[in-house]
């Protein structure tokens, strides 16, 4: 495992501040070591930090109260929803409390004819989305686990949709939150745009509750397309598909999905799923828009993928076979565990502009060979996204160190190339060391943000800087 550095711990603040906390809340305070252990992080490599305790408030006056008494006695305070990110975030390297918002689990408002919708923030995107299904309306964005809203709103999540509906960065119109001395604030009304004063939503959109709690999210709605269409088709090589989504990218063909899956993620999905995908570098799609416009931008991928040597070309507009496909997609994370049982996957991610994306991907396939790392690789390739997943023992220390030295130079690797060292998961603590590189003297002005509003660093500690 890797070990997170520890940080100071107030023993004393802790413990008065749980003894407070459990005379409000009674059973909805946990000090258990299952549950404490379950809110560390639990992912990947990242050693797991617990809290000292667990609180599940259910209403946006119970956050503010136990912020409160936090502030008061300078005690970490951890928000938490899934607890399904990938990079440390829920880790509580001081101790402090975990506050679990998976109760607060409303759909307040939907608003049709406004195309948007008022959430708590422990609703996930399944639960919403099914909710939503029979008003003809659907909220896009899908990280591969059905993550809490609240979560996606702070890490910035994206996924699949991504590159044609955006992130939560586009999606989340206002937020309320509990900030850092208890007090509660409205970021933005409901109107799709607003010049404002500053843009607090989107301040507190990726900050992974390092300023604030977010205790209710309104987010942007689409209507359900008319018509969907699934496509795949196979590359003799990463290279010939990563092209291949360049060019669709650079046409501007609208696709809603454009996903790339190397040899490896095709035959654990095709054991996972039971699926008989040809076994080479493979394309998911999807289109959106009117019967002619899906048919239309299905030809005109089909001309490019024929341009750059694809085969087994095949699109369809059956819901039940596209669902099938997307669903293996979706597991691909439990499908890939299955390839070498006992094993860590280690998902890293990164972002290059689009027109970088097949250098970095050959050079991340051929950097894992020469490193000798089993890794297979899916990507949001449309928005010149991908993850290479290192399957590891997580007890062989030379293995390991391997696997470091392997993220540290993809990281670098993305950044030299005008990229980001991550797309998507965010910084927690595995990729704090590269934010520097990567932006330089601006760090020293998020760090000036955490100290104004958050001075006794309780908000999160350890993560992002
Ligand atoms: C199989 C798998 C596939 C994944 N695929 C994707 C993907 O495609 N795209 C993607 O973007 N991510 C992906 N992820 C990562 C993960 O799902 C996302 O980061 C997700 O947004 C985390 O949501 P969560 O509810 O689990 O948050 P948690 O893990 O519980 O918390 C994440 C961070 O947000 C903070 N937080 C949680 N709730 C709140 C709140 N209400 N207010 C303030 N801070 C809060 C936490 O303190 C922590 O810092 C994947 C993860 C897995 C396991």
């Amino acid at each position: 495992m890797v070990k997170a550095a520890a940080l100071p711990r107030n023993e004393t603040g802790i413990a008065t501040v749980i003894g407070i906390l459990k005379q409000q809340f009674g059973d909805r305070l946990q000090t258990g070591q299952a549950i404490r252990e379950q809110h560390g992080h639990t992912t990947t490599w990242i050693d797991n930090q617990m809290p000292d305790a667990v609180v599940f408030p259910h209403s946006t006056q119970e956050v503010s109260e136990i912020v409160k008494t936090c502030a008061a006695h300078k005690v970490p305070v951890i928000g938490f929803g899934t607890g399904t990110s990938l990079e440390g975030h829920v880790n509580a390297p001081a101790g402090g409390i975990s506050v679990d918002l998976m109760q607060m689990n409303q759909i307040l408002a939907v608003h049709a004819e406004d195309l948007d919708v008022v959430v708590q923030p422990g609703v996930t995107r399944e639960q919403l989305n099914t909710h939503l299904r029979d008003q003809g309306l659907f909220f896009p964005i899908d990280p591969g686990a059905n993550a809490s809203l609240g979560g996606m709103a702070a890490t910035r999540a994206s996924g699949t949709n991504a590159v044609r509906y955006g992130t939560m960065k586009d999606n989340v119109i206002a937020l309320e939150a509990v900030m850092a001395d208890g007090e509660i604030i409205r970021t933005a009304q409901r109107a799709k745009k607003t010049s404002a004063g500053y843009d607090l939503t989107r301040l507190l959109v990726g900050s992974e509750g390092t300023l604030g709690l977010i205790t209710e999210i309104t987010l942007k709605l689409q209507g359900i397309p008319e018509a969907i269409s699934a496509a795949r088709c196979s590359f003799a090589s990463m290279d010939a598909a990563c092209q291949a989504v360049m060019a669709t990218i650079q046409y501007g063909i609208p696709v809603a999905r454009i996903e790339l899956l190397d040899v490896i993620a095709v035959r654990a999905v095709n054991n996972y799923s039971k699926l008989d995908l040809p076994e080479s570098p493979l394309l998911l799609l999807e289109f959106h828009g009117s019967e002619n416009g899906v048919a239309e931008q299905a030809e005109m991928f089909g001309q490019i993928a024929e341009e750059f040597g694809g085969t087994g070309f095949d699109w369809t507009g059956s819901t039940e076979e596209r669902n099938k496909l997307w669903q293996a997609r979706h597991d691909f994370y439990w499908a890939s565990l299955q390839l070498k049982p006992g094993t860590t996957a280690l998902a890293t991610d990164v972002c290059v502009p689009i027109s970088r994306l097949a250098e970095c991907v050959n050079a991340a396939t051929a950097k894992a060979e020469e490193l000798d790392l089993f890794a297979p690789l899916v990507g949001h390739v449309g928005d010149g996204n991908f993850h290479i997943s290192p399957l590891i023992d997580a007890d062989n220390a030379e293995e390991v160190a391997r696997t470091e030295q392997f993220v540290a130079w993809l990281a670098e690797l993305a950044i030299s190339m005008d990229g980001t060292c991550t797309g998507e998961h965010g910084i927690g603590q595995g990729k704090r060391a590269y934010l520097t590189k990567e932006i330089g003297p601006a760090t020293r002005y998020m760090a000036a943000i955490k100290a104004a509003l958050d001075p006794d660093n309780i908000m999160n500690p350890g993560k992002i800087l």
